[in-house]
């Protein structure tokens, strides 16, 4: 069985820093993510498994599968393995509530999860950690629950199928068997291994040192016992970012001392800031992102101001060079929101070889991106608290699995 690796944390200043927290390159640069697997200790997702889950699910595999945008996993070939015997699985991700409006890079995880779960045909629980979030963002309690509501609209608005999907919030929720598996983790990490894990110090209060355990179980299907009751061995499948990496790996170390299977996990890199590939799309700046409450006057703004160019300085010489699509910001976005697979080629060789200008790509991304967030916008009007209350309520799914 293989050890799932410790996180080095402590870079050197230059160094790349990826965790829940923070996430930068190293001087400049972009994020390595080949480094991120070997010092994770996950796996790639190779063209293999990509394979099989077209096979598997008898259709074609989301973009952001085909084009990378998902490319690390642990144990995802077991979960396929499993599915190949007639077991089925279930979904769990989450968010942390620490904004009114999410932006492209929250929805990532959302929208493959809504993927896989049609394709799998598998049950999904999604937890909100608005308790994280008052803890870390100094929100007061009603504050992070507001926004947990708020936030349950956006993710609802993503299209998940209430017959298979239960949100809900730690404030609400935590209790019963989901703390007794708190409990049960939280006596399995010594402090030691905490600060090693997380980067804990003296200094942080003990809030941040209790939460680990309330995002590792979700992972056990006995934390839900409305919905799995006697399943104690359905194994679980957690699409995230990669930086939520620590908490997993903490859980999949203690998973077998407690009995449990380990979670298994399929993640993602992340949707650039506007700026460039050397940092993520981030709420903390608010020009490195595109919110889904943007106008269409906005993202055009946004993109023609920000998005980091990879054409030449004239246009003589971009003509004669081509753009630098390596570091285009907008080739980039187009790959994980144009379906079109040729059209994106096309629109890769017209740049790359100069007779496409930058401010040609720009205007289709600026088309691409208008009309995914118009159509967000128009899903997320029709959500009423009536639906986030059905999707909040404790209930069992009896056909999730159909
Ligand atoms: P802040 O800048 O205030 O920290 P944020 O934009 O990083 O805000 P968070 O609420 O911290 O947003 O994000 C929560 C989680 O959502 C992240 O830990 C990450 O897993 C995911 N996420 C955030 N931004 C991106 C992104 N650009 N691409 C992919 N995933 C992202
Ligand atoms: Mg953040």
């Amino acid at each position: 069985m293989e050890v799932d690796k410790k996180d080095e944390r402590e870079p050197e200043s230059s160094e790349q820093v990826v965790n829940p927290w923070e996430v930068s390159a190293k001087d400049g640069g972009k994020i390595d993510y080949d480094k991120l697997i070997d010092q994770f200790g996950c796996q790639r997702l190779d063209e293999s498994l990509i394979d099989r889950v077209q096979r598997l699910t008898s259709r074609q595999p989301h973009v952001f599968l085909r084009r990378g945008v998902f490319f690390a996993h642990r144990d995802f070939n077991e979960i396929l393995d499993a599915y190949e015997r007639g077991d089925k699985f279930y979904l769990y991700t989450g968010r942390g509530p620490s904004s009114e409006a999410l932006h492209l890079g929250h929805l990532i995880p959302f929208m493959f999860t809504k993927y896989l779960q049609e394709a799998f045909k598998v049950p999904l629980v999604i937890q909100l950690t608005d308790d994280e979030k008052c803890m870390w963002k100094n929100l007061t309690v009603d504050e992070s629950q507001r926004l947990a509501r708020e936030n349950a609209k956006d993710i609802i608005a993503c299209g998940f199928d209430i017959t298979k999907t239960f949100i809900f919030s730690d404030f609400d929720y935590v209790g019963g068997s989901f703390y007794k598996n708190m409990v049960k983790v939280a006596k399995c990490v010594t402090l030691n291994k905490a600060m090693g894990i997380f980067g804990f110090s003296g200094e942080d209060h003990i809030g941040k040192l209790s939460f680990p355990p309330v995002q590792a179980v979700p992972s056990f299907p006995s934390s839900f016992p409305h919905l799995f009751p006697g399943k104690d061995n359905l194994r679980c499948l957690i699409p995230c970012a990669i930086d939520q990496d620590p908490y997993f790996r903490m859980t999949r170390d203690v998973a077998p001392r407690l009995g449990y299977s380990k979670p298994a996990l399929i993640e993602s890199s992340f949707f650039p800031a506007l700026q460039g590939e050397n940092g993520k799309m981030s709420a903390s700046d608010p020009n490195s992102a595109i919110y889904v409450t943007d106008t269409a006057k906005d993202i055009k703004n946004k993109i023609n101001r920000y998005a980091f160019s990879g054409g030449q300085d004239s246009i003589e010489k971009h003509r004669e060079l081509g753009a630098n699509l390596e570091v285009d910001i907008s080739v980039k976005y187009l790959g994980f929101f144009l379906e079109d697979d040729t059209e994106l080629e096309h629109i890769k060789k017209e740049y790359g070889e100069g007779r496409m200008l930058t401010g040609d790509v720009k205007k289709r991304l600026t088309e691409v991106l208008t009309e995914m967030v118009e159509r967000h916008r128009r899903a997320r009007a029709a959500v009423t608290d009536e639906m986030v209350d059905a999707f909040m309520a404790v209930r069992p799914l009896p056909n999730m699995f159909e």
